[in-house]
């Protein structure tokens, strides 16, 4: 969706949409589903600057890390964006006008000219949503190492005696502390 922005007047320019987006065109392994996308928001003129406010919702479906079954998670991300445009952006430097920023997160765009796609950056942000790595809940128990059953759905008869390997650094942190008060 292209956009002039030096078409926008006192009016903000607003979209709204619903889009539907294939999980395999972000590029990213982990996901394998993606629900409809709303994508909304507006741009409105600041001085020579432009501001971007968008949200973007979603559900998406990856696979999950320990259990390898569906792990949905929604998500609902804000944007916020000061576009400018370079030859403006230039102008203002000669003149040693700065530009405050209220939130310091915030992003700035500088763009060539007054042509801004919003495609791109919707990809961006999506893409920037999968996370690395998923789980379908947080107390999945994931898969048995030696037998592969999900141990979710069944037990099974495997000695799983080891340590977790998520405890085994309190273990050896444990093992120092006692260690500490012996040589005292
Ligand atoms: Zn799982
Ligand atoms: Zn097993």
């Amino acid at each position: 969706m292209q956009i002039r922005l030096d078409q926008i007047g006192d009016q903000p320019y607003t979209w709204n949409q619903t889009r539907s987006i294939l999980a395999h065109e972000l590029e990213r392994g982990g996901l394998t589903d993606l629900g409809p996308v709303i994508w909304r928001g507006e741009i409105r003129r600041v001085a020579t600057d432009f501001l971007l406010y968008a949200q973007l919702s979603y559900e998406q479906t990856s696979t999950c890390s320990r259990c390898l079954g569906p792990a949905i998670g929604r998500v609902d991300e804000t944007l916020e964006l000061l576009i400018q445009i370079e030859e403006e952006a230039a102008k203002e430097e000669e003149e040693e006008s700065e530009i405050e920023l209220t939130e310091d997160d915030m992003g700035v765009l500088t763009l060539a000219g007054p042509q801004f796609d919003l495609e791109p950056l919707m990809r961006e942000q999506m893409q920037l949503s999968v996370a690395m790595r998923s789980l379908c809940r947080a107390e999945c128990r994931g898969l048995c190492p030696q037998c592969g059953v999900d141990l979710n759905l069944a037990a099974c008869a495997c000695n799983r005696e080891k340590i977790d390997p998520r405890w085994a650094g309190l273990a050896v942190l444990k093992d120092r502390m006692v260690d500490g008060e012996a040589d005292s």
